[in-house]
């Protein structure tokens, strides 16, 4: 209640503004579901509910509350509280569901769709989790060529499990450079111990000996890590690790050291203060070798292409986490005597927002599936059906595309979603910009923490430039090329298809002609990579809405494609401006009431303030 003259606020009494309490962030949300009911198979979507029903309210328990409390008060130490949200995700399957064979070839689109939930109350164990997902996936490369009395299967049943699970760090970034390992300054010495446990070893009896300085380590209580070092022939390795090692005290009793690393400090950083960031000095630690000798990078590309989806399901659901924020907000909050959710601009802002993360939501989910169905077959019901996501026509095809999306993906919703982020913050005014440790709903440490998804796993200019050259090289960009038109053929609405076979004929043709000037080509590589992330989202936007005509789709996918809405136009090439349509005005009140439905999934109100003091009639309640 508002204080008055004769009764002036204080400390806490008079208006005092609090938040609804937060929905269930799966049944409540409509696009989420529309998007799962389009990839998964209808029985699926059916028993995954429940579970996800209870895993969303979970999310939001006083437990997690209290977990991630303390995973702030607390400095990141090597124990601590961490670990239990990190084994509660576990439990719930963050890394397992990938591996494991219930959901069959759509298990990693079940594992991230669960992941959505989890990852923003992670307190940002989703890190040390996806490099055990990268670890692990990487060990079930390498298993079917080792004897089954390798450590490495044990390893992987540990980096996948629910209950007794381990994590695994990656080690790559020295003081040299991250984005180029090759000039690692860590050196692997073959050295075998004469008396090593049967034919391979134990863990901690691995053949090699490496030393060096790991400038980045941000699971720094894992049990293991992979790491690549040089050999003897200069040449990058892959090598797996663990953490410590048992040795015999003077009392020949067994008891467990360091396995020669030191951490060197732990870094101060911008965000993802609850993890334990450290730099690393490696002393002579007894490694395995990973994959074949003098092929670290290839081996390493195993790992990042997973820990690249975790990057971009993390964005995703930090957008979308916010954006719920910032909607409870606007519910409560009343500006110039108007509940804020209905002034128009405000409601075109939450709107743009709305569109972009459905249209990321979209080039996320495509990617997940398309990495499903590559790491184990794809469903034959997918393949004949027609209203299902384009899939490429061969085995072949699907590599190339992947590796592209994957890359496209976790870049540009990185990227994107650092803007979208801040938008929300704007959106509650003065309080979204509060860092207050026990308040869960707090979007400025969701900025500080989702920052770095456009940094690790690749940097966004790495990234573009990773995509040039993967499409211009051999005949991928050809193979693009027929998958993404045979795509867009498939768009039933006569003008967004018109739209999307004109701005990718342009993008083609600019490509082509690029294969000779690979320079002009990778300095834009940033706008060809935003452009064909752009292209792609619209198309599958496109698509779902033709698949029953659901007029919100429709609108959203227009918004996209023909006024470039939701996604930041600055980050198309300008040799799209000649092609695009001219942006549609704004069309008053009917744009407003698409606004709302888009935002809400509600109908405008009769009565729509100007969001100034000029109103009498008060719009009814959300
Ligand atoms: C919080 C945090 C935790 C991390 N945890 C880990 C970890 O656990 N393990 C690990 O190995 N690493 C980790 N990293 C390191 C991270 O992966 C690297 O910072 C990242 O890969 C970039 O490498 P760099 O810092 O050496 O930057 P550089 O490679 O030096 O890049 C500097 C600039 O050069 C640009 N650049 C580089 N190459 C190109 C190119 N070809 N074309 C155009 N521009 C280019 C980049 O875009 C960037 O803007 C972590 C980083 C952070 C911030």
């Amino acid at each position: 209640m508002v204080a008055t003259q004769s009764s002036p606020a204080s400390a806490d009494t008079g208006f005092i503004f609090s938040m609804p309490p937060a929905e269930n962030r799966f049944t409540e949300d409509v696009f989420f579901r529309r998007l799962l009911a389009w990839y998964l198979p209808s029985d699926m979507c059916a028993k995954i509910e429940p579970e996800f029903t209870a895993f969303a309210e979970e999310t939001a328990s006083e437990q997690v509350k209290e977990w991630l409390l303390s995973a702030e008060r607390e400095p990141p130490y090597v124990k601590s509280h961490n670990k239990r949200v990190r084994a509660w995700g576990a439990a719930n399957g963050a890394v397992a569901i990938g591996y494991e064979t219930e959901y069959g070839s759509y298990r990693r689109i079940v594992q991230h769709a669960k992941n959505y939930f989890f990852t923003p109350v992670s307190a940002v164990t989703s890190c040390p989790l996806s490099m055990s997902d990268g670890a692990a996936h990487l060990l079930l490369e390498v298993l079917p060529g080792l004897p089954l009395s390798h450590p490495f299967h044990e390893v992987f049943r540990r980096l996948t499990s629910r209950t007794d699970c381990w994590t695994s760090g990656q080690w790559m970034t020295e003081r040299s450079g991250g984005s180029d390992v090759q000039n690692t300054e860590t050196w692997a010495v073959y050295s075998p111990l004469p008396n090593k446990t049967g034919e391979c070893g134990k863990l901690d009896e691995g053949d090699y000996l490496v030393s060096g300085f790991k400038f980045f380590s941000s699971a720094t209580d894992a049990n293991v890590a992979i790491l690549l070092a040089k050999t003897a022939g200069g040449k990058l390795s892959a090598f797996l690790a663990p953490l410590t090692r048992t040795v015999l005290d003077e009392n020949g009793r067994e008891k467990t050291v360091t396995n020669g690393i030191r951490i060197h400090r732990l870094k101060n950083k911008l965000g993802t203060k609850q993890l334990p960031t450290a730099e690393l000095e490696l002393k002579d630690v007894r490694a395995h070798l990973v994959g074949p000798l003098d092929r670290g990078v290839g081996t390493i590309s195993h790992i990042l292409n997973v820990t690249r989806a975790w990057a971009f399901i993390g964005s995703l659901a930090g957008m979308r986490r916010c954006m719920n924020i910032a909607k409870s907000f606007a519910k409560a909050r009343t500006v110039f005597g108007y509940p804020l959710w209905i002034l128009p601009l405000h409601l075109r802002t939450l709107a743009g927002l709305e569109v972009r993360i459905r249209g990321l939501l979209h080039l996320g989910f495509y990617t997940l599936a398309l990495t499903s169905f590559a790491e184990s077959t794809f469903p034959k019901a997918v393949l004949e059906s027609s209203s299902y996501a384009p899939l490429p026509s061969s085995a072949e095809d699907t590599v190339v595309i992947l590796r592209t999306l994957t890359a496209v993906t976790k870049a540009v919703v990185s990227k994107t979603a650092v803007t979208a982020i801040q938008e929300c913050m704007e959106a509650l005014g003065g309080v979204g910009y509060m860092d207050e440790l026990d308040e869960p709903e707090n979007i400025a440490r969701a900025l500080r923490d989702i920052s770095v998804n456009a940094i690790w796993e690749g940097t966004t200019n790495v990234l573009s430039s990773e995509v040039i050259r993967h499409l211009l090289n051999k005949h991928h960009l050809d193979i693009f090329n027929n998958w993404l038109r045979s795509a867009i053929a498939r768009v039933k609405i006569d003008d967004l298809r018109s739209v999307l076979q004109d701005a990718w004929a342009v993008q083609y043709r600019l490509l082509s002609k690029q294969r000779e000037y690979l320079f002009d080509a990778l300095a834009n590589g940033r706008a060809i990579m935003f452009t064909i992330a752009w292209t792609v989202s619209g198309t599958l936007l496109a698509i779902d809405a033709g698949r029953d005509g659901n007029p919100v789709a429709g609108e959203v996918a227009r918004r996209w494609i023909i006024n470039q809405e939701g996604f930041p136009r600055e980050y198309l090439l300008a040799d799209m401006d000649a092609t695009l349509p001219s942006r549609r005005p704004q069309e008053g009140k009917e744009r407003a009431e698409w606004d709302c439905m888009i935002v809400w999934d509600a109908k405008l109100p009769e009565f729509v303030p100007f969001g100034q003091r000029t109103g009498v009639q008060q719009p009814s309640k959300i």
